[in-house]
């Protein structure tokens, strides 16, 4: 039996999301924190296993809501935030329009779950081509506009006058996806919330220390979070991660501590990649820097071969690799690698 030709044509034409195990010694691929919370993991002592956990996530969106000055009806959680990617895109449906390069979910999703998507190129900066945005926006009225921004693979944010431009014209919901925005000088756009309802922010645990608990938050107005939320499905955030979650978010000191180590490290690491002969390394303001190389693969492998791991990311921007800040002595092993490849190539 060809369970193939049964498969929805959409999804028979789907590329898995690439999160595949490589053995190696340093993992620099997948833009986790090098810090974990070990302690927080004492609070899963407190769990009944036989009963289901709190379906609304009461404490941990209380901590957050906190932290944010906003009320906690603005919240929603998510077991992970491409949890709530799915549930945005489940809930409004398509057009679902993103630059790109970018985070593939938003477009795997879209994919999945039959809707159209439309993808614009940034421009030479990896900032928003606004006036293909704009013309985008007016033509195909997208429900969902999805901007990652620092955006993922490039490491910018977008200009907050084009991210606002669109959020203005658009009919539909703007995302600014914010996953990676604990690492940026700027605020993010949850000030904003006020002033436009359609705007909608997604925040995850993930990139902090706690990707494993699969946590991520959907940031928006009342209205927008009671219809997303009826596509969430129950319990979808178990107690263990609850409870973890609740205990590493008072650890308020480490958190920002850690985050401060891996934007240090980030600073250190990008002119010393300048130096490298044949490594063009983009400025970041994420917990990851973007590089071109001449020959990505070839150094993807001699890099794997030296035990450590990195993204290859050359499919969505030419030549380019991806590498993961972290810990100083994890980041020189890489510098070193790095170096010694560069110089045989
Ligand atoms: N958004 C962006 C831009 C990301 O890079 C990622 C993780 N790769 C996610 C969302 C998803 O994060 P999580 O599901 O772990 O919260």
């Amino acid at each position: 039996m060809d369970i193939r030709s049964l498969v929805k044509k959409e999804i028979a034409s789907l590329k898995a999301y690439q999160a595949k195990e490589v053995s190696c010694r340093v993992k620099l691929d997948a833009n986790e924190s090098p810090y974990g919370f070990e302690e927080a993991l004492m609070a899963v002592r407190q769990i009944r296993t036989n009963r289901y956990p709190d379906p609304e996530a009461k404490k941990l969106k209380a901590i957050l809501a906190k932290g944010l000055g906003l009320s906690p009806e603005k919240l929603l959680q998510g077991n992970g935030s491409d949890e709530l990617i799915y549930n945005l895109i489940t809930t409004f449906g398509g057009p679902v329009l993103y630059p790109v390069p970018t985070f593939s979910m938003y477009g795997i999703i879209a994919q999945a779950l039959g809707e159209e998507k439309r993808e614009i190129p940034l421009d030479r900066e990896f900032d928003i081509d606004l006036g293909k945005m704009e013309t985008a926006v007016i033509k195909n009225k997208p429900k969902l506009v999805f901007l990652s921004s620092p955006n993922n693979p490039t490491g910018n944010c977008f200009s907050s006058e084009r991210i606002l431009r669109l959020v203005e014209i658009s009919k539909g919901l703007v995302v600014v996806d914010e996953a990676y925005q604990p690492f940026s000088d700027g605020k993010g756009f949850v000030p904003l919330l006020k002033d436009y309802k359609n705007l909608v922010i997604l925040r995850t645990l993930s990139k902090v220390g706690l990707a494993a608990l699969r946590f991520g938050y959907l940031i928006a107005h009342e209205d927008i979070i009671r219809e997303v939320n009826k596509v969430r499905l129950p319990f979808n955030v178990n107690a263990l991660s609850q409870a973890v979650a609740v205990e590493a978010l008072k650890k308020k000191t480490m958190l920002k501590e850690a985050i401060l180590a891996i934007t240090e490290e980030r600073n250190r690491l990008l002119p010393a990649m300048e130096r490298i002969r044949g490594v063009e390394p983009f400025p970041s303001e994420a917990n990851f820097i973007l590089f071109r190389v001449k020959d990505p693969k070839k150094v993807h492998a001699m890099l794997l071969n030296a035990g450590i791991l990195v993204r290859d990311i050359s499919d969505a921007v030419a030549g380019c690799l991806r590498v993961t800040v972290s810990t100083p002595k994890d980041n020189d092993l890489f510098l070193r690698g790095l170096g010694r490849i560069a110089k045989e190539l």
